[in-house]
């Protein structure tokens, strides 16, 4: 039998190299263990931190605030664009992973008009067929892209969407859920009107909490957009800035857990820290895998430090189930692929994670190979 990694989490569960739900802290899931009512005045003091401090991640300043909204993440980027999307607006939708694909099914059912801009999933928008689009097409009221699409883990180029949006006067809506507190993100600058993130990912909290860092002056402009009751971002708003309170029930415990997960990552740095961390957590991971003879789908200018896409290797002594299997037996679970372009696998790099889990993965992975008798890593043609 194999042993367990010596430096196993603290609960005994195996490390998730996952995008979410992630490892978290033993501090933050220790604070759950109280009952709160949702009109208990600490509850809703620790919530106004939350919401206060958000903003600061992404150098929001007076200008902008927090929305948070009940759910996992597609719930917060289902309401960013059903509220800010007039029912009369047409967005235009950039496209190269299952994140983008999902935004342009919430727009489908939403029945708000699209146009799409798709590129295959290692390969970041043609900026100038966007900027085509945005001449063009006079209809187009906002631009919605995806920070990180976590599908390969690709960093798309935010900043330079976000210029085209700002030249051709269009409001940028973004899904910055697995990049949010990881990579340096200037809402200001890149003119972002609102941006989607969540409790579970690069915050390190538990599951169950989706916000939106709004600018308050596009929020204002948003009151009737909504086809939803429950995810009408400015009626959540409106209900906050009169009682402090959730329109529904919140999730509280999930709430003062991100509260103490916050607290851990402004103590750890911040966005700068964190952003560190996972980078060297990257490095690591790329570095070990290549000496091993894996092949990362992407090139290294492409890759952000959140989650990496491995190609599959030919070798048909190599099964991943097996392979997938004996690695949650050693204290690792590892994620599939959800691509189209390439057969592959991925590893993520964030959660309470550090250089020395990403050593003690590799050696794991090493052992592995060993076992199946893998001799080459190369992957398909
Ligand atoms: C995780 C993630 C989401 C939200 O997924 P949920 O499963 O709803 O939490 C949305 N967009 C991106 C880019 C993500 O990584």
């Amino acid at each position: 039998m194999p042993s367990r990694n010596p430096a196993a989490s603290d609960t005994g569960d195996p490390f998730l190299l996952t995008p979410g739900p992630l490892t978290t802290s033993r501090r933050v899931k220790e604070v759950m263990v109280h009952d709160w009512g949702s009109r208990d005045t600490k509850f809703i003091g620790i919530n106004r931190e939350i919401m206060e401090k958000l903003p600061e991640i992404v150098n929001g300043d007076a200008n902008f605030v927090t929305v948070p909204m009940q759910g996992s993440g597609t719930f917060a980027v289902e309401a960013m664009l059903t509220t800010f999307i007039p029912r009369t607006g047409k967005v235009l939708l950039l496209i190269n992973g299952a994140y983008g694909q999902r935004a342009k099914k919430i727009c489908d059912i939403a029945g708000r008009a699209v146009v799409t801009h798709e590129t295959a999933e290692d390969t970041p928008p043609d900026l100038g067929a966007v900027e085509r689009l945005l001449k063009e097409d006079a209809a187009i009221t906002h631009v919605f892209a995806v920070h990180c699409e976590t599908t390969s883990g690709i960093l798309n180029p935010i900043v330079e969407i976000g210029a085209l949006a700002q030249k051709y006067g269009k409001h940028l809506l973004l899904d910055s859920m697995s990049a949010f507190g990881a990579l340096a993100l200037d809402a200001s600058a890149v003119g972002a009107d609102a941006i989607a993130a969540s409790s579970n990912k690069c915050i390190e909290g538990v599951p169950g909490l989706g916000f939106v860092i709004a600018r308050r002056a596009a929020l204002e402009r948003t009151e009737g957009n909504a086809t939803t009751l429950t995810l009408d971002l400015h009626d959540q708003w409106r209900n906050f800035e009169k009682t402090g309170q959730y329109r529904f029930t919140p999730p509280i415990h999930v709430i003062v857990s991100f509260h103490q997960a916050l607290t851990e990552f402004f103590a750890e740095g911040g966005q700068p820290g964190r952003g560190k961390r996972y980078a060297e957590n990257c490095r690591v991971l790329i570095e070990g895998m290549r000496a091993l003879g894996f092949e990362p789908l992407l090139p290294d200018r492409l890759q952000a430090p959140i989650i990496v896409t491995f190609r599959m290797p030919a070798d048909p002594r190599f099964k991943f189930q097996t392979f997938y299997d004996a690695l949650k037996e050693r204290g690792y679970v590892i994620y599939p692929g959800k691509l189209t372009v390439a057969d592959s696998f991925r590893i993520g790099c964030i959660g309470r994670l550090y250089p020395e889990q990403m050593r003690g993965a590799l050696a794991a992975i090493r052992d592995i190979l060993d076992e199946m008798g893998v001799e080459s890593l190369k992957a398909a043609a």
